[in-house]
């Protein structure tokens, strides 16, 4: 099988536990939940399943230096300065703030955790993406530079983006079903963000057989529509990648109507349901992903969406640096 061919750089050496969320069902009611702990990755966020394919092509190639994008409110920025200390290369990040030009680097909530690990070039832009990260203005000035001083660029995509990436959570997928040891839920809840991570996991289930399906959580305020048809071609893009057979778009479902009024704005709703796992379980969410599809999780299971199930997943992506982001909750205390 190719995929297991493709290498990686090894970040993700054993599998993140799986643990049953007993309390938490108590006071929620519905199926059994159990949660897959994917903020227990090293470097504590879903990104490093990705960049862990995405770092040994840098290194392949002969890079010493990467150069991303992504918002400041995702993981991605910092887990990839990280992954590049350890490496041994240079970053340049580049902060997209999606039409915010009030963020400043130097008084973010992040500044000191980036000056502490490296001190790397950040660039801060309010332009929204459009393409990828390769074809931007000021990633190529960007490029350009390090190669006028002697060094070796490359690019890793805006929030690992692309097949090599989604890569990482075929992998997810086929650790799961080792640990689900046949007792196989009816759903994998999952975030959908630019959908890699709910990509990876529908094709690495569906190579597996298992009749799992992947729920993505909206987490940006895109409809039902958009992320289904965006989902499905990064599905297609995997599979053509893994020279395998391509996946039905029936696999493919996402839940609008979770992520309050767009990407990184949270709610009270949702402050609710990460109170609640916290409260009864002892474990946090991040205000923009995780948080988010818990509150979907916990919806689905009170619109009785659910009911015929048994047993679901929730999978947990992480996001530790973002819960700097907790500030942003501060004005929804008083209604929750
Ligand atoms: C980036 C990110 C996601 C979204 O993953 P996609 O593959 O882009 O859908 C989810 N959770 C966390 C914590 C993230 O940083």
């Amino acid at each position: 099988m190719k995929f297991e061919k493709i290498a990686k750089r090894g970040y993700v050496a054993d599998p993140t536990p799986l643990q049953e969320l007993k309390h938490f069902r108590k006071e929620l009611g519905g199926p059994q939940i159990w949660i897959k702990r994917d903020d227990l990755l090293p470097f504590g966020g879903n990104k490093v399943r990705k960049m862990d394919y995405l770092f040994e092509e840098a290194l392949q190639a002969g890079a010493d230096t990467v150069i991303t994008a992504s918002t400041n409110q995702c993981c991605h920025n910092g887990i990839l300065l990280m992954l590049a200390n350890r490496e041994g290369m240079q970053s340049k990040i580049i902060m997209e703030t999606w039409g915010d030009p009030s963020y400043e680097f130097s008084s973010a909530p992040e500044y000191e955790l980036y000056r502490l690990a490296g001190n790397p070039e950040v660039h801060v832009t309010s332009e929204f993406p459009s393409g990828p990260v390769s074809e931007m203005p000021l990633a190529l000035e960007i490029a350009h530079r390090v190669q006028e001083e002697g060094g070796k660029p490359w690019f890793i995509s805006r929030g690992g983006e692309g097949p090599l990436g989604a890569c990482g959570y075929v992998g997810a997928a086929f650790e799961l079903v080792k640990q689900w040891k046949g007792q196989i839920p009816d759903v994998l809840v999952c975030p959908c963000g630019l959908g890699g991570t709910q990509a990876g996991l529908i094709v690495g289930l569906r190579m597996l057989g298992c009749p799992t399906k992947v729920v993505g959580i909206g987490v940006t305020g895109k409809s039902k529509a958009v992320m289904e048809q965006s989902v499905a071609a990064q599905c297609l893009a995997l599979t053509t990648f893994l020279d395998i057979a391509p996946i039905s778009d029936e696999w493919v479902c996402c839940v609008e109507g979770c992520a309050g009024e767009g990407y990184a704005k949270p709610f009270a709703g949702q402050y609710q349901s990460m109170r609640m796992l916290a409260q009864t379980e002892g474990i946090l969410t991040d205000p923009v992903y995780s948080g988010k599809t818990l509150f979907g999780l916990t919806e689905l299971i009170r619109r009785g969406v659910l009911d015929g199930a048994e047993r679901v997943v929730f999978l947990h992506t992480g996001g530790m640096s973002l819960y700097y982001d907790y500030h942003t909750l501060r004005p929804l205390l008083q209604e929750g």
